[in-house]
């Protein structure tokens, strides 16, 4: 497919890529990248286009995963599955149901395909639980030479470390080893509470249930807490209505919320009216389910989000901070911030490596002014030793980085050493892993990004604050 145009869902990036391969299975995966690094060409894997960075915008050969997509069990009693890259996390999650097994945690949506959400460090919550990448155990892999490799902790062992939330710097991923609990329910208690008791409480309380998150709305100090406990199927699911169901993430969390964020663009006056009257209209929900349908929900309202992982204990400190410049800077917000932690992993390029996380998303309505803001906030974020969401909006460079990631070093060196000549460059690759020496001065990172621009523009007079 030539001559095709793409964007990410959040509309903050698009590209042009030259070719767009839709290949049928690993050996048509392998043989197109093989054509494309003897022809001096770069290669993009796609998932499904849910990063607001420009992490997958690829503007020559670009890859869609969509056919490898098999779930296959290799030993169910031990729980492990081989996924093909393209899946996406709902049909995972669908698949993994009929042999009694579940994504042992997700994040607020499951649209993003496995490699796609895994090469990010997509997370969820909760502080004894990593990212999507702690439950792999292998990975399948088209290097840069066409070659096909399989990494796990025993075998290439530095290339899986590197590799498993590798940006697509490292090849093209094929298939996931990916380790998976037995099927489990979700007994979700959600309610409003004052934001200081939440932030007094913070360590006890997101390390007293399994899953704890909180989102704050800005102009109010209202907190609404979703705390989710883990239950075995035995339990007996108690979902709530379908009625209320429908209402609150239909009505209320898409319909109401795309309404009163466009009266807040066009008013911004409104919007600390807006939040507190929202937080009043809140009630508690209880209800049990699926873990599928727990963690995620649908999310028609398109935004700007940055997002930081923090030493865990800071967060309340640095929320604070942030609530304090948001005061002092006017901002009218109608997107609450949201609070998630992280156990330590030991992906090297994983935000969440070698340390427990708490994690801090800001977001603002597409639409709305949001530069000044997202940066305006990272100046904070960065102050308190926060590494950003590969997948989300952000600032900073490889020169940044590597002080904040004690393997960073030799996550450059293991991509040197399988993709010398760029391949799998891009120009935001080169801005914020650096650019392999080894390809200076012709190498195929030196290709300008094409649309891709750059990651979030700096506080700087040309930039538009309008979306
Ligand atoms: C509404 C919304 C909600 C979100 N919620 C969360 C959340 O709760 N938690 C969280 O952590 N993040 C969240 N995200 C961010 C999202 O999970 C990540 O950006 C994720 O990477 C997107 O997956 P994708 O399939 O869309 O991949 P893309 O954005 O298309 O690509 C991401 C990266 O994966 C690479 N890639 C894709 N396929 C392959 C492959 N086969 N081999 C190697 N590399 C590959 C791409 O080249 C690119 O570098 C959210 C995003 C949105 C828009």
């Amino acid at each position: 497919m030539t001559g095709t145009r793409w964007r990410n869902w959040s509309r903050t990036v698009e590209a042009a890529p030259a070719t767009v391969a839709v290949p049928r299975d690993e050996a048509e995966v392998a043989a197109v990248v093989a054509r494309a690094a003897a022809t001096g060409r770069t290669v993009r894997p796609l998932g499904s286009g849910h990063s607001g960075s420009p992490v997958a915008a690829g503007d020559d050969v670009c890859l869609r995963l969509t056919h490898l997509d098999a779930v296959r069990p290799v030993d169910l009693a031990r729980g492990l599955v081989a996924v093909g890259a393209g899946t996406r996390l709902d049909a995972l999650s669908a698949a993994l149901l009929r042999h009694g097994l579940a994504v042992a945690n997700l994040g607020d949506i499951d649209r993003q395909t496995l490699a796609g959400a895994l090469a990010t460090g997509t997370h969820g919550t909760g502080a004894a639980h990593p990212s999507l990448a702690g439950g792999v155990r292998a990975l399948r892999m088209v290097l840069a030479d066409g070659s096909v490799a399989t990494c796990s902790p025993r075998e290439r062992p530095e290339l899986f470390a590197a590799a498993l939330v590798g940006l697509g710097a490292y090849g093209v991923v094929t298939e996931v080893l990916l380790h998976c609990p037995p099927a489990f329910l979700l007994a979700a208690d959600e309610h409003l509470e004052p934001l200081d008791a939440v932030l007094d409480g913070f360590e006890q309380r997101m390390t007293a249930t399994d899953h704890v998150e909180f989102y704050w709305f800005p102009h109010t100090g209202a907190a609404m807490v979703k705390e989710n406990t883990r239950r075995p199927l035995s339990a007996g699911a108690e979902p709530l209505p379908r009625w209320r169901a429908l209402l609150d993430d239909e009505v209320v969390a898409n319909g109401l919320f795309a309404a009163t964020c466009a009266a807040g663009t066009l008013l911004p006056g409104l919007v600390p009216t807006i939040n507190r009257l929202s937080t009043r209209a809140v009630s508690r929900r209880r209800y049990t389910d699926l873990s599928h349908g727990v963690f995620t929900s649908r999310r028609r309202v398109r935004f700007r989000e940055m997002e930081y992982a923090l030493p865990r204990a800071d967060l309340p400190e640095v929320l604070r901070e942030v609530r304090r410049l948001i005061d002092l800077r006017g901002w009218r917000l109608p997107f609450p911030l949201e609070a998630r932690v992280s156990a330590p992993e030991d992906a090297w390029l994983s935000p969440g490596h070698g340390r427990a996380t708490a994690w801090l998303s800001v977001q603002q309505v597409a639409g709305a002014p949001f530069v000044d803001y997202l940066t305006g906030v990272e100046e904070v974020l960065v102050a308190a030793q926060g590494r950003p969401h590969w997948g989300k909006l952000h600032t900073r460079t490889a020169r940044d980085l590597a002080p904040l990631y004690p393997r960073f070093a030799d996550a450059q060196r293991v991509r040197e050493a399988v993709d010398p000549a760029g391949t799998f460059a891009s120009g935001h690759l080169d801005r914020v892993l650096g650019r392999p020496a080894t390809a200076a001065g012709g190498g195929r990172s030196a290709r300008p990004g094409g649309s891709c621009g750059d990651t979030l523009p700096g506080r700087r007079r040309d930039v538009p604050q309008r979306a």
